[in-house]
């Protein structure tokens, strides 16, 4: 096991062998895997809230769960357990509240021609998903002369009526994710980073960032 969670940990740098507060490997690997699920969960309820839809019931698990990982006096298994499978559901919830957001605010998607390639003139390629932060982005370049491309998996943005509408969005400029550093470094465009795929810059590279 390894576990660094708390100022008890072993010489300062982790338990490895078992928790001095008592937690066993069984127990780490189970927080661990309830964390991650839960940062992402919250990744996407983040987007649905940002499209002003709000669940008590997915916000209240989120809580609970973080409080389950934190407080080192409930160590029970089966608990743990079901919080993980709790997980699974409410990750469902979540990603299907973020589709209806998604069609309610944007309409609903159809297929689309998207050009692929950079143009002439300046540009900024979005990359992540928040169709927020591109509808934004879109209104502010839109008669300015700034040209909007899509990075990679944010190209279903095209296919929703209320986005496709600004002329600015011009395209995209993409492929698989980890091509992410040749790719930018490529095209002299601004980049908007607005997710969590972001992989560490080159030295020289500066992205813009929303969180
Ligand atoms: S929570 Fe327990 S296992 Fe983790 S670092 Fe603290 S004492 Fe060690």
């Amino acid at each position: 096991m390894f576990c660094y969670q708390c100022s008890q940990t072993v010489r300062g740098v982790g338990c490895t062998n078992h928790g001095v507060c008592g937690k066993n490997d069984t127990v780490t690997k189970l927080q661990d895997n309830l964390l991650f699920a839960l940062k992402g969960i919250s990744a996407y309820n983040y987007h649905v809230k940002e499209l002003g839809i709000k669940d008590d019931e997915v916000d209240e698990f989120l809580t609970k769960g973080l409080y389950s990982t934190l407080t080192n006096v409930n160590f029970d298994i089966d608990n743990l357990v079901g919080l993980g499978l709790k997980t699974g559901e409410v990750n469902l919830k979540v990603m299907k509240m973020l589709k209806e957001a998604h069609i309610a605010n944007y309409g609903e998607p159809t297929p689309v021609e998207v050009k692929v390639g950079a143009q002439e003139g300046p540009g900024i390629l979005v990359t992540g998903h928040d169709l927020k932060a591109l509808e934004e982005l879109l209104k502010q370049c839109e008669g300015a002369g700034v040209k909007v491309y899509t990075h990679s998996e944010m190209l279903p943005a095209h296919g929703y009526p209320e986005l496709n509408k600004y002329e600015c969005l011009v395209g995209q400029l993409g492929g698989a994710w980890i091509d992410q550093k040749k790719l930018f470094a490529k095209y002299n465009v601004a980049i908007l980073g607005t997710t969590n795929c972001v992989l560490p810059l080159k030295k020289n590279m500066l992205i813009g960032y929303l969180l």
